[in-house]
């Protein structure tokens, strides 16, 4: 039935009907894929339960947040701003955590304390955030969580590790003792320690952080109930990268709970928190090709009418996205994950239509275009770019060119295909100039 892949529902005949229908570019995202992450997500093994926070960065959306949360996820906010989002799109603050680089005051300080009343877990992220909040915490008899920078992390790429000694994120090991000094003069219970050592972790990595976190657990703090290991499960968005074994991580991560609480006595609630693993194969932006040309050096280019402004992560960090190439009337020309039709396949580089020499997506990490194989295309054919659920719409360097923030659409698991983001008009994106 002409399905662009093996793990999603959607067919050739989807893009094309969204494509007339919504105009390109666009974003199309599976609700019955995502839906398949969020249950396998909750069902991971554990000791004393697990909690999992959809890492709401990756993809906004008020309407995939009430979808993962309809299928038992909670969030975790990286700004005010997303906790706020959440409580629009209906979570109740306590099923939000937030772990951010702001640092509050003014307005934002009295919005945070007002969420934390109504049960909003805060995460204190350097030892200036904590005794920003302390005092309040104390008097509210607030418990805190407090985010650990273990000194050590793992990425995809450097700009993806968040824990390795380049990385300022959380509390450094060596200034924690500082924190539970402070927490215990002022009699702040620390509860819920967590740590996030970067996004598409190894599973080596994901492991020994297990070990380090729980370590430290023992070490720091004596009144902590929930040991959080963050996200960055990988997802393989490209027919040759493997994804996380999460049934794996989970049963290493239960039995070294039941082990520390063989050891210790105590039962250890464990929460997760996957933005790419949730999200990103559910999402596919759908463009159409403009233009072909080729340079003096023998590149093929193809030019369609979306390019880093729908997904900079190959401007970012060389990320590798999978391409479908469709004909105008819908056949399915090429797919990196089924067998096409080889003879016809050439060699080309996708670019997109901004004045930039990074609006390419077939940039490797040194920045230089690596040519693909995919069917050649016409002007007026779609070319699919999967992998572009997380980090896509959510990181886009939207409106430069002046081109406009682009419409979302969702295939919903009864088959059909809702507008859940319009495109943005011209007059949006100038209405606050003055
Ligand atoms: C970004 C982030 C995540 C999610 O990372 P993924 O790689 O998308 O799973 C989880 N927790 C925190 C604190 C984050 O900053």
């Amino acid at each position: 039935m002409n399905k662009l892949n093996n793990f999603s529902e959607i067919t050739a005949a989807h893009i094309l009907h969204a494509a007339a229908q919504f105009g390109t570019p666009l974003y199309l995202y599976d609700e019955r894929l995502i839906a398949q992450k969020c249950a396998a997500l909750t069902a991971m093994p554990n000791a004393f339960g697990i909690t999992v926070r959809y890492a709401m960065k990756a993809n906004s959306n008020r309407t995939l947040l009430k979808i993962i949360a309809s299928h038992g996820l909670l969030f975790d906010a990286s700004s005010l701003n997303e906790a706020r989002r959440a409580h629009l799109a209906g979570a109740s603050y306590k099923d939000i955590i937030l772990t951010t680089q702001e640092f509050p005051d003014g307005d934002d300080l009295a919005d945070l304390k007002r969420m934390m009343l109504a049960g909003m877990k805060y995460n204190a992220c350097s030892l200036s955030q904590l005794y920003n909040i302390g005092t309040f915490a104390a008097e509210n008899e607030i418990k805190l969580a407090v985010r650990v920078h273990p000194g050590t992390g793992s990425g995809e790429s450097a700009t993806r590790n968040t824990g390795d000694e380049y990385s300022c994120f959380g509390i450094h090991l060596s200034d924690i003792p500082a924190a539970t000094a402070y927490a215990d003069r002022l009699g702040i219970i620390l509860d819920h320690v967590h740590v996030h050592i970067g996004s598409g972790a190894s599973p080596e990595a994901w492991r020994s952080n297990i070990d380090l976190e729980l370590e430290i657990l023992e070490k720091h703090f004596p009144k902590a109930a929930v040991i959080s290991f963050g996200g960055g499960l990988k997802e393989a968005r490209m027919p040759d990268e493997k994804p996380a074994d999460i049934q794996m991580l989970g049963e290493y991560a239960k039995a070294k709970i039941a082990d520390f609480h063989k050891r210790i006595g105590r039962k250890l609630h464990m929460e997760i928190e996957p933005g790419t693993y949730v999200a990103a194969n559910a999402g596919y932006a759908v463009t159409r090709v403009i233009d072909k040309k080729k340079n003096g050096g023998g590149l093929n280019f193809i030019i369609l009418d979306g390019g880093m402004e729908i997904n900079t992560r190959p401007l970012l960090y060389g990320s590798r996205h999978p391409f479908y190439v469709i004909s105008k009337n819908g056949a399915l020309l090429s797919s990196e994950f089924t067998e096409t039709a080889g003879d016809n396949l050439y060699e080309a580089v996708i670019v997109g239509k901004c004045c930039e020499a990074g609006d390419s997506q077939c940039l490797d990490a040194d920045e230089v275009n690596i040519p693909r194989k995919m069917a050649q295309p016409e002007r007026g054919d779609i070319v699919v770019i999967g992998g572009t659920g997380a980090y896509c719409s959510s990181m886009s360097p939207m409106n430069y060119n002046s081109h406009t923030q682009v419409p979302e659409v969702l295939l919903t698991a009864d088959g059909s295909l809702r507008l859940i983001r319009k495109r943005q008009t011209l007059e949006q994106m100038l209405e606050n100039e003055m």
